[in-house]
């Protein structure tokens, strides 16, 4: 049986992957309304990926006959200013989603319970990976600023990204 604390914690994390992958969803609809679909391709890509995360946890809380608690989720932010704000915002959340995993892990330390650190050593190993790739599209954006065709082009890039070729889920 897992220990309660670390049970609340799990079903915060889950929520908190279900909600990133909520915004993820929203960025691709306003990608898909400024005709860079590109980019909205790698967003709903990303929606994905957070949609598995979540269920990794939710799987793994329940394979240890602990309870699943599935609380609301806030509707996601469609309106943009521009790519580089978009991409500003992935990255804050992909911090935000490692510092959480972070605390996950002390948790789990502090409890002894070796089964959910085991668990979480992949989320922090991914969480390195999200965290390099979003900074790279930033930084990537912002050179292309104010040069539109260097903007097509990370377009035309990003849109290249499937869900199977994807490394992990
Ligand atoms: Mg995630």
């Amino acid at each position: 049986m897992i220990n309660p604390t670390l049970q609340g914690a799990l079903n915060r994390q889950i929520n908190m992957e279900l909600a990133a992958a909520y915004v993820y969803l929203g960025m691709s609809t306003y990608f898909e309304k400024e005709n860079l679909s590109g980019f909205g391709n790698w967003c709903m890509v990303q929606y994905q990926e957070e949609q598995q995360h979540a269920m990794r946890l939710l799987n793994y809380l329940q394979d240890r006959d602990g309870t699943v608690e599935l609380a609301a989720i806030e509707a996601p932010k469609v309106d943009y200013a521009s790519p580089l704000e978009v991409f500003q915002a992935a990255l804050i959340q992909e911090q935000d989603n490692t510092r959480s995993i972070n605390e996950l892990y002390e948790q789990a330390s502090s409890l002894n319970d070796h089964a959910t650190i085991s668990h979480l050593q992949w989320f922090l190993d991914e969480q390195v990976e999200e965290e390099k790739t979003v900074s790279e599209i930033v930084s990537l954006v912002e050179r292309a600023a104010n040069d539109v065709s260097a903007l097509l082009y990370l377009n035309d890039k990003l849109g290249a990204r499937s869900a199977s070729s994807a490394p992990d889920e």
